[in-house]
This record gives structure tokens, sequence and C-alpha cells, in this order.
């Protein structure tokens, strides 16, 4: 089996297809990772599957210590604060994006073939096999090719079709970098609002992530740099608290992310012996509860792959994982508008309702048993 993308879904289908007896080829675009990336979630039927792999101790070294949201004002005093996820549910760890992967990788260290700084330029399926080539690898023939190479996924656009036939554009985009500064306060997640854009300081691991998600209907590149430095720009032009300080500190690093906030919607996530899972199959960039839903996507499509190796019927596996896997998604995308909202109010009156609700919040939760803001 050929898997693309070495991240979240790919890791953890590689280690569990390999214990399961596939011979695993994991070819993933990235060198080595730059930053350790923003924080995720494992939670849920996903903390299931790392329990079940083994790994729960070092997702909770590689954890990070934030236990508050912290709405602030644009002087950086705190107007809401409500305890995070992580801090609620005892089977809920965050923790960086790149360090999940390399740990859900780790704990099948040895039996995956791993091609790093390569990526496939041709998928085909003639029936008996699946023939791909590489950017740089001699050309092989798979029994299985599975994409999980995210929200650009190049198993999609060879297989299924070009991007814009299935990542929707949602009016919103998402820009990060990993600051070098020392966290003020590793507890706190720290979010700043006006109308319409947000700036946020994350704890993370050691050093802090800046992110600035706002909303916007003007079309850019996720690899466009100068459109997006100019997009930032514009839609931060006087916003208060950090945002230009740390929207400066953004131009001159060479460590960012930049995307816009996407849904991806295919009709269906397989086609033969070529299937797609987390990202790549179905996304909504940070308001979908991606890392949690790439891992128990990795481990149903797993499962169902191995209970066809007897009959090789792999096109009824596919259909059996995607079933049982939209019914885990869907309620994620319907929760995609009150998510956003409350990221990114996008009116005046929308804060105010949104930091209310968290103060009604924080007088019955007690966050880290301090009095509520
Ligand atoms: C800033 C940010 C914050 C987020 N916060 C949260 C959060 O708090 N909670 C949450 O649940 N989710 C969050 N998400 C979403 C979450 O990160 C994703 O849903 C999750 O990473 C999906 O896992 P994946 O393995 O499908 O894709 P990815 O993690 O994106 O992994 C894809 C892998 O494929 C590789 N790749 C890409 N293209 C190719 C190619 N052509 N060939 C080979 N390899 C390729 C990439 O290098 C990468 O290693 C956030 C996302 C972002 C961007």
């Amino acid at each position: 089996m050929l898997i693309s993308g070495g991240g979240i879904a790919g890791s953890a289908l590689a280690v569990l297809a390999s214990s399961a007896g596939f011979d695993v080829t994991v070819v993933e675009r990235a060198a080595g990772e730059r930053s350790s990336g923003s924080p995720v979630d494992v939670h849920g039927r996903a903390y299931a599957v790392a329990e079940s792999l083994g790994v729960i101790d070092r997702l909770r070294s590689a954890a990070t210590d934030a236990r508050e949201l912290t709405i602030v004002d644009t002087g950086g005093d705190p107007v809401a604060r409500m305890r995070i996820n992580a801090a609620r549910d005892p089977r809920h760890i965050e923790l960086p994006r790149a360090d999940l992967a390399a740990i859900l990788a780790g704990a099948g260290a040895g039996d995956c073939e791993l091609l790093h700084s390569d990526e496939l330029t041709a998928v085909v399926d003639g029936g008996h096999g699946v023939d791909v080539e590489f950017a740089h690898a001699t050309p092989r023939r798979f029994d299985l090719v599975v994409g999980a190479d995210g929200l650009h996924s190049g198993v999609r656009r060879l297989a299924f079709g070009p991007e814009g036939d299935y990542v929707r554009f949602l009016g919103m985009y998402l820009a990060g970098m990993r600051t070098d500064e020392a966290p003020a306060d590793p507890t706190r997640v720290l979010l700043y609002n006006e109308p319409g854009r947000s700036t946020t300081v994350h704890p993370a691991t050691g050093h802090p992530m800046a992110g600035f998600i706002f909303r916007s209907t003007e079309r850019v590149h996720h690899r466009d740099r100068d459109a997006q430095l100019a997009l930032l720009r514009a839609r931060y032009d006087g916003a208060g608290w950090r945002s230009h300080e740390l929207l400066e500190r953004y131009a001159e690093s060479d460590d960012t992310y930049f995307d816009a906030v996407s849904q991806v919607r295919m009709p269906t996530w397989s086609t033969g012996r070529i299937g797609l899972v987390g990202d790549a199959a179905s996304s909504l960039s940070l308001f979908g509860d991606g890392s949690s839903s790439a891992i128990v996507g990795a481990a149903t499509l797993a499962q169902e792959l191995a209970a066809a190796r007897g009959t090789g019927d792999w096109a009824a596996a596919f259909a059996r994982y995607e079933r049982r896997h939209r019914r885990v998604v869907a309620p994620n995308v319907r929760g995609f508008g009150v998510a956003s909202r409350f990221i990114v109010p996008a009116t005046a009156g929308g804060i105010a309702a949104r930091n209310l609700l968290i103060r009604v919040g924080a007088v019955f939760s007690r966050p880290g048993g301090s009095a509520p803001a």
C-alpha cells in the first residue's frame, strides 16, 4: 500500500495498516518539519485509537500546558475567560501537529518504507494495481494508494480532478507563525477580536504561535506570499492589541502558514484501488475537529482494508469505510457556523454576545478555580 502524506492521517494509517499485515510505503513531500506546527487535539475515539497504539504517555509529554482561553481587550486585559477542552476532559490532549504525526509514526518504527522529499506525479489504476510515478523515485506499482496528503491533496488532484471541483472557500483566512518569544503564561491562550478579525497567541510548547484569523471574500493563493501579506496588512490596518507588532514579525519570518479556510466536499472518497483519508477527503480547516477525525478515519480505513485482505475487494472496503466515517465528520460540518462565529464574530454585537456567553459559562465552570472575569 502506498500512502501519500506522512501527517496525522497518513502516520496513523501507516502504523495501523502495517500492524494489520500490509507492506506500507509512505511518500511525504516535506523534507522535515520546520516548526512543531499549531496545536491540535486528540480526544474522543481518537484518544482510544492512541491508547490502543500505546502512545498516550508520549502524547502527554508533548502536550501543551494550555488550560484557559482568555479574551483580551486592546490593552491586553482579560474581558472573558473559559477553560479549554483539554483542561475539562482527562481524555483530551492538545499538542503540536508535527509532534502528533511523529509520535503516531514512531508507534510503528521500522515497519514502513519512507520516501521523504518526494511526491506523486501520476497515479493510474489499471484494475490489477495502481501504477504511480514520483517526482524523484522510480515508478512502481502498488495494490492500493491512499491520499492522506491534506487539504491540497495531490492524490485527489491526480485521481479525482482539479482542487477547484472539491474545495470550497468559506470566506475566511488563517495565517500563523511561530514566535521566538517566551510564553508570558504557558496556561493561557490569548484571543483578541475586532469585527471580522482576530489575533491569537497560543503558548504552544516553548515558542508561542501567533495567529491571524479573519474574514475576507478576496481570493489569494496559499503560495502567493506577496498577495497574502498585502491582504493581511489591509485587513489588520488599525487593529489593536499586539496585531501590528505580530504582523510585522510575520512579514519577516520564513516559517509561516497561510491558507484559506476551506471545506473539502467529495461525492465519494474512493475510486477503485485509490482512496482518501483525513483533510484530503473532508476538511473544515481548523474548525472541523480535523486532527481527531483524521486519526479515527485512518483507524476505520485500516480496519476495513484489513477485513478485505482475504477477498481483495478493495472498492467495497473503501465504501464501508466511507459510510462509517461520514457519520463521524457530518456533525463537524454542521458546527462550522457556530465555531467560526465564536472565534471570529463578524460584528461588535457578536463579540459582545460571545463574551457574555463565556462569562455566564465561566460562572458555572469556574475556570482554573479563579473568579470569572
Ligand atoms: C493553523 C491550524 C490550526 C488547526 N487547529 C486545529 C485544532 O485546534 N484542532 C483540530 O482538530 N484541528 C486543527 N487543525 C486542523 C488539523 O491540523 C487537520 O485537520 C489535520 O492536520 C488533518 O490531518 P491530515 O493528516 O489529513 O493532513 P495534514 O496534517 O495536513 O498532513 C498532510 C501531510 O501530507 C503532506 N503532503 C502534502 N501534499 C503532499 C503531496 N503532494 N505529496 C506528499 N505529501 C504531501 C504534508 O507535508 C503533510 O505532512 C488546524 C489546522 C491549521 C492549519
